[in-house]
């Protein structure tokens, strides 16, 4: 019985944006050995099918409960990986995991949980037109699900005034369609309307589509959930391309302001 429970783990795994060939192999592993698969079922349908796991799958919105049960599974010994998109730690269920262990049963702190990574929407998105994140970055997730809107607005303008290249995760929702206008009329009060805004959607899927748009021009309805939105710095640049569409980076090196 004990050595049945020794073999039980949680191995949370990042499935990348989408494309089968941004798995990693260490990911593909862990998903060869699991008994049980648990995940929101878009990125449960991801995992490719084999005979032999039971897959659990769950609403978006039930993160913690999801989280439980991964645990739950893993205590009684079964080999359980939770499925994110993406990178398991970025705004994924990997952080709902250390909330389930940091609030539950202290018997789950002897468990074997481990984080895979994975690529990010943020890579998969900035790889596609250049070198956007070439220098300082932030990432704000713009879903007010989780925090007051207030505290979103605030970073948006720090982060703005601070220069950073932003990119915004969960720019709108069908629950949350005006934030992300909001957040660029924030941006608008700081940056300049030339601004590279890039639209990166369903990156490395069918679907995929990236546009890069000044930030004068750029509409809040281009973005749907599947979109990751990255807004350049001060600094970042365009280079322009005769029928293809522009690089976009960010110097690795910003001057030292001229002295008063
Ligand atoms: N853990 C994930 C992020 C989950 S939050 C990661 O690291 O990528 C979900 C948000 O991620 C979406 O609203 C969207 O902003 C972004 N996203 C996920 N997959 C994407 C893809 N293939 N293309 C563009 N954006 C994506």
């Amino acid at each position: 019985m004990s050595d049945t429970r020794e073999q039980g783990f949680v191995i949370v795994v990042g499935l990348g944006p989408g494309d089968k060939n941004l798995i990693t192999p260490e990911a593909s592993a862990a998903l060869a050995a699991a008994t049980d698969l648990v995940g929101y079922a878009t990125y449960v349908a991801r995992v490719p099918e084999r005979p032999g796991p039971t897959r659990h799958i769950s609403d978006n919105r039930e993160e913690i409960d999801r989280a439980r049960h991964a645990l739950t599974l893993a205590a009684s010994g079964r080999r359980v990986v939770v499925v994110s998109s993406g990178d398991p730690g970025v705004f994924a269920m990997a952080a709902a995991v250390f909330e389930a262990i940091d609030e539950g049963d202290p018997a789950w702190r002897a468990l074997d949980i481990r984080v895979l990574p994975g690529i990010s929407a943020m890579l998969s998105a900035a790889a596609r037109v250049g070198a956007p994140l070439g220098h300082d970055f932030c990432a704000i997730n713009l879903s007010d699900n989780l925090k007051p809107w207030g505290l979103v607005e605030k970073r948006l303008a720090l982060a703005a005034e601070a220069d950073f290249v932003i990119t915004l995760y969960n720019p709108v929702s069908k629950a949350r369609p005006w934030q992300l206008g909001r957040a660029f009329e924030i941006l608008r009060t700081v940056r300049a309307p030339e601004t590279p805004v890039i639209f990166a959607t369903a990156v490395s899927d069918a679907r995929e589509r990236i546009d890069t748009v000044p930030l004068g021009k750029a509409v809040a309805e281009r973005a749907d959930m599947r979109t990751l939105v990255i807004v350049g710095s001060s600094r970042t640049r365009t280079i322009a391309r005769e029928g293809k569409p522009p690089f976009v980076y960010t110097p690795r090196k910003t001057p030292a302001e001229p002295s008063p």
